[in-house]
C-alpha cells in the first residue's frame, strides 16, 4: 500500500527514479540522489525519505554535511524514530548476541546498520563498553543510546571513543574520554577463548581490540603445531599468542607501531607463553619482506592482517597494489606446503576482489595455492544482504601447492 506522511513533516525527496536502492531496503540516501529538502531540520533530526511522486520510503537521520545525506531508522512509517525505537534497537542487539562467543568475555554488542543503529558501534570488554558514534544520527541520540546500551549490557564502565576519520565528514568534532563509570588507562584485560589480552581503550585502534577477528584467530592457532610463524601486522598480538598456544615452533611479530608491540609483548608474558621463541620487528611490513627475503628465511605459516587499505571502492586501485606487494612478497617466503592466511578489511574490495588481487600475486611468484578455507568476521558483527558494504573483513587460507 502505498503511503504519505503529513505536509507538517520534514521530508526529503528523492529525483525521480532514485527510489530504488531504498526499496531494497538499502539504509543510505547519497546527496546526489536528492531532489530537496522540505521543513526545518537540525543535524542528526527525524526526516521522511519520500520518492518523487511523494510516497514514502523511510525514516531516516539527517547529515546535513555528508555526502550520506541520510541514514535509515526504518521502512515502516508507524515506526517514527524516537527514544522507545532506539532502546528497542540496542535491547534487541544485545538479544541477537545471547551465548555467542560464550568463552570470551569482550564482543561487539552494536555493530551499526546490521543492528539497525546507523552510525554507532559498541563494543564490551570485560564490565566496560566502548561507544563510538559517526553519524549526525547516532550523534543526537548519544545520551538515550548510551543510557540503553548500560541497561541491556548491565556494563557500569562506559568510554566513548568516537575519534574515527568518518566523523569529519559529518562535520562532528572528536570525542574521546569517560561516560559513565572509571575506566583504567591500558589496564584492561579481556579474556578470548583461555588467552588474556591487555587492551588499552583510551588509545588503541579502533575501540581497542579486533574482535571481528577472533574465530579467525582460534582457526589460524589450530594449524600452527610444530610451525615457524611470521605474523605481519601484529598490533597487540592478535594471531601471535593464538599461534603460540597453538604450539608454533617460533613465531615472529611484525608491526610499525612501537607501543602495540610493547602490549603484545607483555600479552605473551601474561599468558605465560614466552617460553616460546618469540621475535618482534618494528618495522614497515612492505620493506620488511623484502628484507626477510634477502637474508633466505623461510616460513611454514605467514598471516598477514594489514590496516584497512581502501577505505571506499574508490581507493581501491591504489589498495589492489598494496595487497597484491605484500601478499606476493609474503608468498615467496613459503615453504613448500606452508600456508598463508591473507585479510582485508577495506569495505572497498570485495571478497571477490580480493581473491583476484591474491591469484595475481600467486600467479606472479610463479607458485600454485589451495584454498583451505575462507574467513569472514566473527558473527558479533553481522551483515546484512541489502546493506553489502557492511561485509568488509574477508579473508582466504591457502596453501602451497
Ligand atoms: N591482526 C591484528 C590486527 C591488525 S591491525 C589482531 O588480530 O589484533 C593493523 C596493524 O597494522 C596495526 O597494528 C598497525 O600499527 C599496523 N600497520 C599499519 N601499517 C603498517 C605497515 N606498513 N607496516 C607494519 N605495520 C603496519
Amino acid at each position: 500500500m502505498t503511503q504519505h506522511v503529513s505536509s507538517a513533516v520534514p521530508a526529503l525527496t528523492l529525483k525521480a527514479g532514485r527510489e530504488k536502492s531504498l526499496l531494497r531496503r538499502h539504509p543510505w540516501v547519497f546527496s546526489g540522489a536528492v531532489a530537496h529538502l522540505r521543513g526545518d531540520v537540525a543535524s542528526g533530526g527525524n526526516v521522511a525519505v519520500c520518492a518523487s511522486d511523494g510516497r514514502f520510503l523511510a525514516w531516516a537521520a539527517l547529515s546535513p554535511a555528508s555526502q550520506i545525506r541520510a541514514r535509515v531508522w526504518s521502512f515502516d512509517v508507524q515506526e517514527v524514530p524516537d527514544e522507545a525505537l532506539l532502546r528497542s534497537r540496542v535491547a534487541a542487539a544485545v538479544a541477537r548476541r545471547a551465548g555467542m562467543a560464550a568463552d570470551c568475555d569482550a564482543l561487539r554488542v552494536v555493530h551499526a546498520e546490521a543492528d539497525g543503529l546507523p552510525g554507532l558501534i559498541a563494543d564490551r570488554y570485560a564490565d566496560t563498553l566502548v561507544v563510538q558514534i559517526t553519524s549526525s544520527g547516532a550523534e543526537r541520540w548519544r545520551d538515550v543510546l548510551v543510557a540503553a546500551l548500560r541497561e541491556a549490557t548491565g556494563c557500569a564502565n562506559v568510554f566513548e571513543r568516537s575519534d574515527a576519520d568518518v566523523r569529519a565528514l559529518e562535520g562532528l568534532p572528536v570525542r574521546i574520554g569517560v561516560l559513565a563509570g572509571a575506566v583504567p588507562h591500558g589496564q584492561l584485560v579481556i579474556n578470548e577463548r583461555g588467552l588474556r589480552y591487555r587492551v588499552d581503550v583510551a588509545t588503541g585502534q579502533k575501540t581497542g581490540f579486533f574482535l571481528d577477528q577472533r574465530d579467525n584467530r582460534t582457526a589460524v592457532g589450530a594449524l600452527c603445531r610444530d610451525r615457524d610463524v611470521l605474523n605481519c601486522f601484529c598490533y597487540t598480538g592478535g594471531f601471535t599468542l593464538s599461534a603460540l598456544a597453538g604450539g608454533a615452533r617460533s613465531v615472529m611479530s611484525v608491526d610499525s607501531s612501537a607501543g602495540a608491540l610493547e602490549l603484545a609483548q607483555q600479552n605473551v608474558v601474561l599468558n605465560g607463553l614466552d617460553g616460546v621463541r618469540t621475535e618482534w620487528a618494528d618495522a614497515d611490513v612492505f620493506r620488511y619482506l623484502r628484507d626477510l627475503r634477502a637474508e633466505g628465511k623461510t616460513f611454514d605459516f605467514i598471516v598477514l592482517d594489514p590496516p584497512k587499505f581502501a577505505p571506499t571502492s574508490k581507493d581501491a586501485e591504489r589498495a589492489a597494489r598494496g595487497y597484491k606487494d605484500i601478499n606476493l612478497n609474503a608468498m615467496r617466503l613459503l615453504r613448500p606446503g606452508g600456508m598463508l592466511a591473507t585479510f582485508s578489511c577495506s569495505s572497498g574490495i570485495s571478497a571477490d576482489l580480493f581473491q583476484k588481487i591474491v591469484a595475481g600475486a600467486a600467479a606472479d611468484a610463479g607458485l600454485s595455492f589451495g584454498i583451505e578455507q575462507r574467513f569472514f568476521a566473527a558473527p558479533d558483527h553481522p551483515v546484512l544482504m541489502e546493506f553489502p558494504e557492511g561485509e568488509y573483513l574477508k579473508g582466504l587460507l591457502l596453501a602451497r601447492r
